[in-house]
């Protein structure tokens, strides 16, 4: 079975070693758990599956969930509160599976941390123009920003538009990148340059 090891970080051939189908109790689908383990880093890895067969076709196992290891979006605690929920929220989302609602929920952070910022441009695209701008985010953040931007777009307006698991993923740990950019590393170093400034503080 090929799928995305997160200690790759690539696919990878996987084997299974072990496999448990949880039936339905009525209330929603099967689930097949497989364990396996990725044939280049002999990892092990936990994947979930639910049965979207019928009775005419039989058993169909959707797309793999990963159980173990989980999605280690941690959020920043030095973003704003609401910036924060947003986020959670849309990690909450993938975690359920709900992937286009996880990518809307990125979206809704992204728009968070440009309000955050006093950037009121009118549409997204202007407000992230205007972060590049204004130096919060240097080229390579605009472009990866002005792609999610594009998904979460299509995700939000489009009805019969839906985000995979793998895109949902993506936009989850670029958003997670930008949150660490803006409010970790931009900050710090905004502070070490104040600190530098400083006349007392310049090495003799
Ligand atoms: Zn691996």
């Amino acid at each position: 079975m090929i799928l995305e090891c997160a200690h790759c970080r690539s696919h990878v051939q996987a084997t299974i070693h072990g496999r448990y189908e949880k039936l339905s109790d009525g209330s929603g689908p099967s689930h097949l758990f497989s364990m396996l383990s990725c044939d280049r880093c002999k990892n092990p890895i936990l994947i979930r599956q639910a049965n979207v067969g019928n009775m005419a076709e039989g058993d169909k196992w959707d797309t793999p969930f990963q159980v173990f290891p989980s999605l280690d979006a941690r959020v920043n605690p030095n973003a704003p509160r609401e910036i924060q929920s947003a986020f959670e929220e849309a990690c909450s989302c993938y975690r359920a599976q709900a992937y286009t609602a996880s990518a809307m929920m990125c979206r809704k952070t992204l728009e968070g941390i440009c309000d955050v910022h006093g950037i009121k441009a009118g549409t997204l695209a202007k407000s992230l123009k205007a972060m590049r701008d204004k130096g919060l985010i240097d080229d390579r953040l605009f472009e990866w920003s002005d792609s999610l931007r594009l998904a979460g777009n299509e995700a939000a307006h489009g009805v019969g538009l839906s985000i995979g698991q793998a895109d949902a993923r993506d936009i989850l740990e670029f958003i997670n990148a930008i949150l660490d950019y803006i409010f970790s590393f931009r900050d710090r170093f905004e502070e070490f340059k104040k600190r530098r400034a400083k006349p007392n503080n310049k090495p003799t």
